[in-house]
C-alpha cells in the first residue's frame, strides 16, 4: 500500500471539512456540474451498533432491535462531475424500475404460462415466447436502470457517515482522483489499515 493507499483503502475525513476535487471522479475530466449524493447517516461509524441485548448478557439472545426510536438522518454530498458522468441511481430511479417490475410482472406471468399451454395443447409456442422474451428483457432491463450502481457511485463508496462524530468513511476506486482527493483534504484525512 503506497502513501495514497489503494481502491479498497478506506479513507477516513472529517465531515464538516471534506472536500471533492474540481475533476471529475470518473474520467478525471473537467467537471460540468455537481452531482447530489444522499447518503444515510449510521448511529457510529466507529463501532458496530451497540444492542441492549449485548449489553445484558454474555450469551447468544434474540435480538429484538435497538430500543430507542432512531431517527435516520442523511447528509447530503456535493460532487463536481462531467457531463457524461453526472447520473446516478436516486430514490426516483429504483422507483421506475420497482413499478416497471410489478407492472410486467404478470404479463411475464401470463406469456409463460401461455406457452405451458402451448406445449400442452398446441398453439403459437414461437409467437408466446417471443413476447416472453421481450417483457424479460424489458423488465431487466428497467431493473438495471432503477438499481444498478452508476459509474460515478462506483467511484466513490460511501462507507459511513456520523455529524455527532464529524466523520464520513469513504473508499475511492481511481488513483489519481484518491491522492488529489487526500492531497486537498490532507490536514482532516487519513487512511483507515
Ligand atoms: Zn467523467
Amino acid at each position: 500500500m503506497g502513501e495514497y493507499g489503494t481502491p479498497s483503502s478506506i479513507i477516513k475525513c472529517t465531515l464538516s471539512k471534506v472536500k471533492f476535487p474540481e475533476v471529475c471522479p470518473v474520467c478525471l475530466d473537467e467537471p460540468f456540474d455537481l452531482v447530489p449524493i444522499t447518503v444515510f447517516e449510521r448511529k457510529s461509524v466507529a463501532r458496530p451498533p451497540v444492542t441492549r441485548a449485548d449489553i445484558f448478557s454474555s450469551g447468544p439472545k434474540p435480538n429484538f432491535g435497538r430500543q430507542e426510536p432512531e431517527t435516520q438522518s442523511s447528509v447530503l454530498f456535493w460532487i463536481p462531475a462531467c457531463a457524461a458522468h453526472m447520473n446516478i441511481v436516486t430514490i426516483k430511479t429504483k422507483a421506475i424500475g420497482a413499478l416497471g417490475f410489478f407492472i410486467l410482472f404478470y404479463p411475464a406471468l401470463f406469456f409463460a404460462l401461455a406457452m405451458i399451454r402451448d406445449v400442452r395443447y398446441g398453439g403459437n409456442l414461437l409467437f408466446d415466447l417471443v413476447i416472453f422474451l421481450i417483457i424479460v428483457t424489458v423488465t431487466g432491463g428497467l431493473l438495471a436502470f432503477g438499481f444498478m450502481p452508476r459509474s460515478l457511485q462506483r467511484a466513490i463508496v460511501f462507507d459511513g457517515v456520523n455529524r455527532g462524530e464529524n466523520v464520513v468513511l469513504l473508499r475511492i476506486h481511481n488513483d489519481e482522483y484518491r491522492r488529489l482527493f487526500l492531497e486537498q483534504n490532507q490536514s482532516h484525512a487519513d487512511i483507515m489499515a
